[in-house]
């Protein structure tokens, strides 16, 4: 079964009946150490859904990622603002959720990332690595995420970055750097943004080799991801569905081994003192879990349900997993609601820089650190931003969960008594509320689209390659330069 504690939990304490009108979390008190404060590390891991980074992540007994594992701080409720990886990306590097950023937009009703380039982020918003470029900061992003060349704005403001494929090269090219900076006379603060792709591959795995991939966990963390699996997906053990999960687990296991391996090396290199490190995942991944509600809806234009991400705002692509390791914090688990919006304030509070109004998310700082409230039970978290089929919005509060479909008045889950969202509820009181707040939201006037950037032929095949654009043509070659001749 999946693993959803948090909301029962927070029903366990009583705290669903504070639905209205509560305070959000309060000022922080002190600030942190400034002369500690200096570095900044975040890494990604596209499309780690939070069942599996939790398999992955605490079985073996002495293996360097259970260590790290246990000495972050593991936020158990931590939403992505969209479902796929370009409008949520982009939230974390701009601290603007997706109405604020501009991109991911399609500009037909029906958006399918197979036959049409989405907006990228508006040229007016400015993004983290551009305001601590600005700041003095080295900035450095090694990815494997093509989308980061492709003229979205995720890559502005790095003064370096390589696209480079696998979590070995990615972790190597890392650790290289960083004893290489630490080496340096007077090194610059920095900002390093990792981003690993291993879990994203899953859908262009061969069936046949599902097997041979999951058996490379030991038997125990095999049985690991077997117990945090969607439900139905291991009912049969051997079933190809079970193992393409416990293989999907796998991988989230082997990047997380690469991420302990940059860990140790950013404290044998005595950086770990100075630095946040914070490891998010943009999105999950559904395994079947809403195929019959995908079906009976219909309106996935490529007819695909079920799988990959993009196509819902259901818990199993927005719940991921968010790990922030502090010098100042022991390692725990937390559960209050947290937004990957949330990322940016923190790191800039972390570094003593002020945010500015213009950020949607919240430090943590103040709550992890500070002894201020945690994020309110009721705070609201919103969604939009689907890439196959006709927009949808949700709103998740206090233990309720709102998805709009842009007519009529949605489907109303209570994650307590559902967290499977199984079985829309009819005729609650809360529902008008959340519906308010909802389209409250939506109305916001959205910063402007820019248009979408024109690929060329090698840039297109590197997103054809996991599964986007197909159809898309490519941009037409530059004409050769006319000879002007040397007289
Ligand atoms: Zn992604």
């Amino acid at each position: 079964m999946v693993a959803r504690g948090s909301w029962a939990h927070a029903a366990a304490v009583g705290l669903l009946a504070g639905l209205l009108g509560v305070a959000c979390s309060g000022e922080p008190d002190a600030r942190a150490s400034p002369s500690r404060a200096r570095n900044l590390l975040i890494i990604c891991l596209d499309t780690v859904r939070f069942d599996a980074m939790r398999a992955a992540g605490f079985v073996e007994e002495g293996a360097p990622r259970r260590t790290w594992s246990e000495r972050a701080v593991r936020l158990g409720f931590a939403h992505a603002p969209a479902p796929w990886t370009v409008p949520s990306v982009a939230s974390v590097l701009t601290g603007r959720d997706p109405l604020g950023h501009g991109a991911g937009v399609f500009s037909r009703p029906v958006a399918n990332l197979d036959d049409e380039v989405p907006s990228p982020i508006a040229p007016g918003v400015p993004t983290l690595a551009e305001r601590l470029t600005a700041e003095g900061f080295e900035t450095r992003a090694y990815v494997a995420h093509p989308w980061f060349e492709s003229g979205y704005g995720l890559e502005r403001g790095f003064s370096h970055l390589e696209l480079e494929e696998g979590r070995r090269r990615l972790a190597g090219k890392a650790t290289v750097w960083l004893n290489w900076h630490t080496a340096e006379k007077d090194p610059k603060p920095f900002f390093l943004y990792l981003h690993f792709m291993e879990s994203h591959a899953n859908l262009t795995w061969k069936k046949g080799m599902y097997k041979s991939r999951g058996m490379r966990l030991t038997p125990v963390t095999q049985e690991a991801a077997r117990a945090h699996a969607p439900a139905g997906a291991c009912d049969d053990p051997g079933s190809s569905a079970c193992w393409h999960y416990v293989a999907y687990v796998q991988s989230v296991a082997e990047q997380l081994n690469s991420i302990a391996r940059v860990l140790t090396t950013l404290e044998e290199t005595g950086l770990l003192e100075q630095t946040l490190v914070m490891l998010y995942s943009d999105h999950g991944e559904e395994f079947r879990d809403h195929e019959a509600a995908g079906r009976a809806r219909g309106v996935d234009p490529r007819g695909i349900y079920g799988l990959g991400h993009g196509q819902s705002l259901y818990e199993e692509l927005l719940h991921v997993p968010v790990w922030i390791w502090h010098p100042s914090a022991a390692g725990r688990r937390e559960e209050a609601p947290v937004s990957l919006l949330d990322l940016m304030p923190t790191a800039l509070d972390w570094l003593g820089l002020d945010g500015g109004k213009e950020l949607d998310g919240q430090s943590l700082l103040p709550w992890l650190l500070r002894g201020a409230p945690a994020p309110a039970v009721d705070r609201p978290l919103f969604a939009t931003r689907i890439a196959y089929g006709p927009e949808q919005a949700a709103i998740l509060r206090g233990g309720w969960k709102l998805v709009s479909y842009g007519q009529g008045a949605g489907a109303l889950f209570n994650l307590v008594r559902d967290p499977g969202e199984h079985q829309p509820v009819q005729g609650a009181p809360v529902l008008d509320v959340l519906a308010s707040q909802l389209a409250e939201w939506t109305a916001r006037a959205p910063v402007g689209t820019a248009p979408p950037p024109s690929l060329s032929r090698e840039q297109l095949e590197r997103l054809e390659s996991l599964g986007y654009l197909g159809g898309v043509p490519a941009r037409e070659p530059e004409p050769a330069p006319q000879p002007t001749g040397s007289d």
